[in-house]
């Protein structure tokens, strides 16, 4: 074997498949100078224990296209290195033994028609058909996905390890990274060890792909990479006779069981609900193939279900018990992107059980990622970014993760909580607004107040497609909202001061609005990439000459925070994460203004206070800043309030509400508000993909100021036109609901997902909103068209706009 080299371009940290897929990426993208260092054999983490399910469809377009690419480079990867990968498209079936499923996998079946992956929903007798062995008395429904496959995960791994090599990657087996190191927040190279000896690689770019490793090799450089492994666990019986090598794989998730055949062998695997964490004091130095040990006990009610299930499992031999560690992190969705604490720190790791059929497509986005600094489409999901430091804590994951490895086969209800590890960042009223009914919904740690339950109502979720057991306390705020006036406590916004002599200028150089504004004024702006997508939605206020303060959502905040740290540059501007110092009381609707005026001496007038200003006020005995802006499209105060003096603020608007209808609100209401004045929601209408113009958030780009980021993709975009545009739609038929990803169809044509949606309870239906394509037309052609939304496989009539249905001239918020 060749000598380390002390020197490359990018050096790659492990050696499982996504490893492998990264370094082939990076090469088949011109990296010549790509070196892979794996600290025992290639694959002998986890990757060499996969079952090796392929299944395309994936909760969202991009996601769905990255699985896709796997497939397909899977397909082909044995003719071009030659490595036999096992990859079979012998398609799947999943089947729902109850309505609720059935629900679920023929919503599905819509998003499948929508990405453009081939999908037929079937009936049990077709699944029997197809799958003899089961047992189809208590199925309701099923639906087939004929291009899914199986491969042999170790021979991928192999197949794109020997192909990154025929472009010239370097692979050292027995070979660890023992540190990153870095200088002045940069990645500077990898210190390494072998049985030999040790040495270093000085590198820019270094990618952790270290599995269930990663955390603690990225704790060492303070990068928060929140995974923890957890044990996992299938069998494989003897050969069974009659079993055809065409059989597909199948899925049966209300079992948490999913079967494929091998070589005449049955694989039972298993997505139990409440999982075993492992490895909690490291893992050991030596651990290479290694199994863990069997647990019949915790396997058992996965395989009586089998039993019958698939009866044949009542008599056959088992050849195999395989319990293999995998690594989970709290979402369930894995992590790819450049660590926003190092810059050169990339990372594609913590894959959730779905490492095989994710790393083809991820290695391929990560490596044009890194090639060209920013993603190829819009990755949020799983962008590390997402990461909040505090889940580095190992209690909190070790807990978390018992219940993520379950969640695949979950029932994915719109609404669906985590009931793990809860309770971890709180607002400084969260007690009052416990006494007060709240049901408390998470987002980054912080719990929020979901829903308001009445006297005497559980204050639990009933999770269901159809209408969930809060509709009622939602039509109830959000009337309250329209009609009177509603509080929110929003304090989980994130928020970051700006100052310093530069903060001016350093704003308006990132902001598409103009920033340069009186001290007192409020600006929604948002940050756009060189594309004209949009990086962020925020609003930017002015405090003084030189302090700004940036608001924006909770679950963004890191995001934010990095983009503002990477675009600084040497504008002198000093970024403060403040989030935890100010509560943020929202008091929302038309009587907002008689609420304000009971708690405070200060004057609320239009005159003396108008929209987009912020005030400081007097309120109770404390003191508090009111910005006058709304996310429900009414008239209405968001009270920046110092941490300490929350509670008494909370208290004093309270009491004095009392007769006025003052009504506590949650964030289903905020959603279900904001929806009906079509106001975006960044991460499901606009991301870093989607045109500021096609979004229909032109009003808050100002193209005469010169020399902000996205500035010319804006032009550029004004000269060659629009290739599509936001429409919201309503549903006529007042019934069904929306939540997100039904299939947006126009003049009979699927064009689109549901981008968003909720119940409009002031307009009476359901609202979604989605892009449509508008090539060439204009806005009276999009509109001229009819409208239908499918939900799961059922079209509805809609009507569209593209001004928003409530409120368009923005009265009641001006009022
Ligand atoms: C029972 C089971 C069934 C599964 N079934 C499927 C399936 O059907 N479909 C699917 O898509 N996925 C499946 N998976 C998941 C899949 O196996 C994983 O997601 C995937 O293998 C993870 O790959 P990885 O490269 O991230 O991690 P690993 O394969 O663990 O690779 C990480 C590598 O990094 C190396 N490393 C760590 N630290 C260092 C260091 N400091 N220096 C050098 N090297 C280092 C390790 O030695 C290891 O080889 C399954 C997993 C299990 C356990």
């Amino acid at each position: 074997m060749n000598a380390v080299p002390s020197k490359a371009r990018a050096v790659v940290i492990g050696g499982g498949v996504s490893g492998c897929s990264v370094a082939y990426h990076l090469a088949k993208a011109g990296w010549t100078d790509v070196v892979l260092l794996e600290r025992r054999k290639l694959t002998s983490g986890t990757t060499w224990h996969a079952a090796g399910l392929i299944g395309q469809l994936r909760g969202s377009a991009n996601m769905t296209r990255l699985a896709k690419y796997s497939r397909d480079l899977y397909i082909r990867l044995e003719a071009e290195t030659g490595v036999a990968t096992g990859m079979r498209q012998v398609g799947s079936i999943s089947v729902a033994l109850t309505a609720e499923r059935h629900e679920e996998l023929l919503r599905n079946a819509t998003i499948a028609r929508i990405f453009g992956v081939d999908v037929a929903e079937i009936s049990p007798a077709e699944a029997k058909a197809m799958y003899p062995h089961l047992n189809i008395g208590d199925v309701v429904g099923a639906v087939h996905l004929p291009g899914d496959g199986q491969c042999d995960p170790a021979n991928i791994a192999m197949a794109l390890a020997k192909g990154a090599r025929m472009q010239g990657v370097k692979i050292f087996e027995m070979t660890k990274v023992t540190r990153v190191t870095t200088a002045g927040g940069r990645v500077t190279g990898v210190d390494w060890e072998t049985a030999e000896g040790a040495g270093h690689i000085e590198a820019d770019v270094i990618v952790n792909c270290g599995g269930m490793w990663g955390r603690e090799l990225a704790a060492q450089n303070g990068v928060t990479l929140p995974l923890h492994a957890c044990e996992h666990f299938y069998l494989v019986t003897e050969p069974v006779a009659g079993i055809a090598s065409s059989l597909p794989v199948l899925r049966v998730p209300d079992e948490c069981a999913y079967y494929k055949q091998d070589a005449g062998k049955m694989m039972l695997g298993a997505f139990e609900p409440k999982a075993k964490p492992w490895g909690m004091d490291g893992i050991r130095p030596d651990f290479e193939f290694d199994t863990l040990p069997e647990d019949w006990d915790h396997f058992m009610p996965i395989l009586e279900k089998a039993m019958n299930r698939m009866p044949l499992f009542q008599t056959a031999g088992i050849h195999t018990f395989f319990n293999g560690p995998e690594s989970f992190t709290p979402d369930d969705r894995y992590y790819l992107g450049e660590a926003p604490e190092v810059k050169g720190y990339w990372i594609a790791a913590g894959y959730n059980s779905i490492g095989i059929v994710s790393s083809g497509g991820a290695g391929q986005a990560l490596a044009e990622w890194i090639t060209h600094g920013e993603p190829p489409f819009d990755l949020w999901e799983v962008d590390i970014r997402r990461a909040q430091p505090f889940q580095r804590n190992r209690r909190y994951l070790k807990e978390r993760v018992t219940e993520t490895l379950g969640l695949l086969y979950a029932d994915h209800f719109p609404y669906r909580q985590v009931v793990t590890a809860r309770g971890v960042r709180r607002s400084p009223i969260h007690e009052h607004l416990r006494a007060r009914g709240a049901v408390f919904g998470e987002v980054a740690g912080w719990e929020r107040a979901n829903w308001f339950a009445n006297p005497g109502q559980e204050r639990e979720y009933h999770y269901s497609w159809k209408r969930q057991n809060w509709f009622e306390n939602q039509k109830a705020e959000h009337l309250a909202v329209r009609n009177g006036v509603g509080l929110f406590d929003m304090t989980s916004f994130g928020k970051i001061r700006v100052e310093g002599r530069d903060a001016c200028k350093f704003l308006n150089r990132i902001c598409s609005a103009e920033v340069d504004v009186e001290p007192g004024r409020i600006v929604y702006t948002m940050f756009l990439n060189e594309r004209g997508g949009i990086e962020a939605d925020l609003t930017v206020t002015r405090l003084s000459e030189t302090a700004y303060l940036l608001v924006v959502p909770g679950a963004t905040f890191q995001r934010n925070l990095d983009w503002l740290r990477r675009t600084v540059g040497d504008d002198f501007a000093v970024i403060t994460d403040v989030t935890a110092a100010e509560s943020v009381l929202c008091v929302m609707g038309p009587k907002a203004r008689d609420l304000m005026t009971r708690v405070s001496p200060n004057d609320f007038s239009n005159a003396a206070h108008p929209f987009g200003t912020a005030r400081e006020i007097e309120i109770g005995m404390g003191l508090a800043r009111a910005h006058r802006v709304t996310y429900v499209g009414e008239l209405g105060w968001e009270l920046y309030v110092s941490a300490d003096q929350t509670a008494h603020v909370f208290e004093t608007l309270d009491e004095a509400g009392v007769d006025l209808g003052l009504k506590l609100c949650g964030l289903h209401t905020l959603d279900s508000c904001r929806i009906e004045k079509a106001y975006r929601h960044w991460g499901h209408d606009i991301t870093d993909e989607d045109h500021v113009l096609e979004a229909g958030l032109g009003f808050s780009v100002r193209t005469k100021k010169a020399g902000f980021i996205g500035r010319d993709a804006v032009l550029r975009k004004k000269d060659e036109g629009l290739t599509r545009r936001m429409v919201q739609f309503r549903l006529e038929n007042p019934e069904p609901l929306l939540f997100h990803n039904e299939a947006v169809v126009r003049d009979g044509k699927i064009v689109g997902p549901v981008t968003s949606g909720n119940y409009g309870h002031f307009l009476g239906g359901a609202i979604g909103m989605g892009y449509v394509p508008c090539k060439g037309e204009s806005e009276e052609e999009v509109l001229a068209s009819s409208y239908e939304i499918e939900v799961a496989g059922v079209r509805h009539k809609a009507v569209a706009s593209l001004a928003p249905m409530y409120d368009p001239k923005s009265e009641r918020v001006r009022m």
